[in-house]
């Protein structure tokens, strides 16, 4: 899907921008729920692979054109495409082409965290086959500790945490690296979560009274809104449920909208405090 209308969020515009479709085991993605509770929810296939989307988030405010997220990319080894049923087509380029805009228009990309699914499209290779960085003109926001995971990976993280997605950016100095919660541009505020790794950020879209939430891997899928279903992905499962607690408690009070970075089917709702309410 590219080229969907624009959500308005008071004076900014916000399109979902695909980098396509992929698969995982969904056992890692639901832990310790039984597969009995999570099929109905998510429908596995022949090799327990449930659907994974990669929504990134274009926002056009007034002064800017900002990045949440930037996918897969198209440097998986063919391998790691057929392990995740990888499927780009038509790829983020394509999509933010059919929102209007060109690489060298984007100003700033935020990044959740730094595991392959959430940053491969940064750098790519370019028309004479050396990679380059997608955004030419983009300073990409990074959580410190998220930077010195990348940087250090534990041996668990090391396949995510892949060297070619940042190195290039690192080297030419175009990082912007945040320590904690902080406001990266005028209504776009970073806070950091946890839970899925340890730098973890949300990224929290507010004008004129209004707010989306991109959850990132906090949240990995809908079905994780209930309180005790956590991910064997997340480095930190206790944390990642208390911290849940926390931040929908005030998603639900405060009406925040929810922006499901995986989620294949209705990636936009409310959290009422007792269900989801999904928004086309
Ligand atoms: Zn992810």
């Amino acid at each position: 899907m590219i080229a969907a209308a624009p959500r308005q969020l008071g004076r900014f515009q916000l399109y979902c921008l695909s980098d396509g479709r992929f698969r995982m085991d969904g056992g890692a993605v639901f832990g310790v729920v039984p597969r009995v509770l999570w099929e109905k929810l998510k429908v596995p296939d022949a090799h327990n692979r449930i659907p994974m989307a990669t929504n990134c988030m274009l926002v056009r405010t007034p002064d800017a054109n900002i990045l949440v997220e930037a996918g897969i990319g198209p440097k998986l080894s063919d391998k790691e495409r057929d392990n995740f049923a990888f499927d780009r087509e038509p790829g983020l380029p394509a999509a933010l082409s059919a929102a209007g805009l060109r690489p060298e228009d984007i100003d700033l990309v935020v990044l959740s965290h730094l595991h392959f699914d959430h940053c491969g499209a940064l750098v790519a290779p370019g028309q004479d086959g050396e990679l380059a960085a997608l955004f030419p003109r983009a300073k990409h926001v990074v959580q410190a500790r998220e930077l010195e995971a990348w940087r250090h990976p534990d041996p668990r993280s090391r396949p995510s945490y892949k060297p070619e997605n940042l190195g290039l950016l690192e080297r030419a100095g175009r990082l912007l690296v945040v320590d904690g919660d902080q406001q990266v541009a005028p209504g776009i505020q970073v806070r950091v979560t946890g839970g899925h790794t340890a730098g973890h950020q949300a990224v929290y879209v507010r004008d004129q009274e209004q707010t989306v939430v991109f959850t990132g891997d906090f949240l990995l899928v809908r079905a994780l809104l209930k309180s005790n279903w956590v991910s064997a992905l997340d480095l930190f499962p206790l944390e990642a449920m208390q911290r849940k607690a926390t931040f929908l408690e005030e998603a639900a009070r405060e009406r925040q909208l929810l922006w499901f970075y995986h989620e294949t089917d209705q990636m936009l709702g409310y959290w009422t405090g007792e269900g989801f309410e999904p928004v086309n």
